[in-house]
């Protein structure tokens, strides 16, 4: 099995079965992001305890590319502090512009690289990212890629 083979198994089985789906009961920040070239549709909900991204749950409905990217996202920087996911999107944005990022610290998100090669899906893998960024920035207005 090649390396894009195995990118695209991570993807897909992300996106059929995707990893914190649903929503928070107490959730401490909320935001709502829209990527209206492609129709996807993300909610997320984040409880901080502190400076650490404690839990967090999605819902939407959207392309693979932007499920996966988001069930990826919550596993990625669950456990983390705000600072940390802050610096991982600065390395996932690097990687879908067709940067390098860091690879020690993307894991599981390198599944994404092959997006970068697609502009128009870019969006659609940095999503779940910005919406992240608004909930924590407690912006309560849904955030839009356009
Ligand atoms: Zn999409």
């Amino acid at each position: 099995m090649n390396l894009a083979d195995l990118y695209r198994d991570v993807i897909v089985d992300h996106n059929r079965h995707p990893r914190n789906r649903g929503r928070l009961e107490c959730p401490t920040h909320h935001a709502e992001g829209d990527n209206p070239l492609c129709g996807d549709r993300l909610r997320l909900d984040v409880a901080l305890d502190g400076d650490v991204i404690r839990d967090l749950r999605f819902e939407g409905s959207g392309c693979a590319i932007s499920t996966a990217s988001a069930s990826l996202m919550g596993e990625a920087v669950k456990g983390r502090t705000r600072a940390e996911a802050a610096a991982l999107f600065g390395d996932v944005h690097r990687m879908l512009t067709g940067g390098a990022g860091d690879p020690a610290r993307l894991g599981k998100l390198a599944a994404l690289a092959g997006v970068a090669e697609f502009p128009a899906r870019v969006k659609c893998a940095s999503l779940a990212w910005h919406t992240l960024n608004a909930a924590l920035a407690g912006d309560a207005r849904p955030v839009t890629t356009e």
